[in-house]
């Protein structure tokens, strides 16, 4: 019999609103112990090596560019508008002169894009005036530019520039409240629990194979159980078999 799962089962949340104040120290603490979390990664990393973010880009500015256009919008609907908008304009300069008025017209199949095409245009102009054009690699520095949060600030800084930061999305907080990985009520909070049990040898990707797998197989209605490669190592009380 296939269980259902239940809607507002911890594991079901969507993520929060992040709200303002002091980030908590540390995560709380995951059920499983060290060894089922490195195993959790060691198929993950088995399963897909190297893994990337499913969003198009050209260059440090389009990533900073297309994260900020996929709030509340699918990588696949950024990549569509973002396939003309950085033929024409790949640098804060050109995104400049481009305007916002085209810019919104470039964009307009993405959801809130009146408000995201103020952010890229007031982004672009800081970049240039304040940061030589270049995209900068601190968190602090990218957090300062408009339209730019903690999770976007993690995405560039691991995607553009290597470091083993963990953006907590919607996905990531589902899957590492199933699992549970890294249980916590708000993303900065499971960051944090992520940041402490994800091993080093597997931060860097941790980011791209928790997205991936909620996206593709840990859904948020209804996880794929009987087709996940973690199914034994997961503790999830509502696990689903095949319809
Ligand atoms: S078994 Fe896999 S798909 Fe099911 S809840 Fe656990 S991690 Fe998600």
């Amino acid at each position: 019999m296939v269980k259902k799962v239940i809607a507002n089962a911890p594991g079901s949340l969507r993520a929060p609103v992040r709200r303002a104040g002091p980030a908590p120290k540390a995560g709380r603490p995951s059920r499983l112990n060290a060894a089922r979390i490195a195993e959790i990664f060691r198929r993950f990393a088995e399963a897909s090596p190297d893994p990337r973010t499913e969003l198009d880009y050209l260059n440090p500015f389009t990533l900073l560019v297309a994260v900020a256009l996929s709030a509340q919008a699918t990588d696949n609907g950024v990549n569509k508008a973002t396939k003309a908008l950085f033929a024409v304009a790949d640098t804060p300069q050109k995104m400049l002169a481009l305007g916002e008025d085209k810019l919104r017209e470039m964009i307009k199949t993405i959801g809130l894009y009146r408000n995201k095409a103020k952010n890229v245009i007031a982004l672009s102009r800081q970049l240039v005036e304040v940061f030589g054009g270049e995209v900068p690699k601190e968190r602090e520095a990218l957090e300062s530019l408009p339209g730019v949060g903690r999770k976007t600030a993690n995405v560039v800084m691991n995607v553009a520039f290597g470091d083993p930061t963990i953006a907590v999305d919607t996905h990531i907080f589902r899957v590492s409240n199933r699992i549970p990985l890294a249980p916590g009520k708000t993303p900065v909070e499971v960051e944090r629990g992520l940041e402490r049990v994800v091993p080093d040898a597997y931060k860097l990707h941790a980011h791209h194979w928790l997205i991936l797998h909620g996206r593709y197989v840990c859904k948020a209605r209804r996880p794929e159980c009987w087709r996940c490669l973690i199914a034994d190592l997961c503790e999830f009380p509502d696990k689903t078999l095949p319809a």
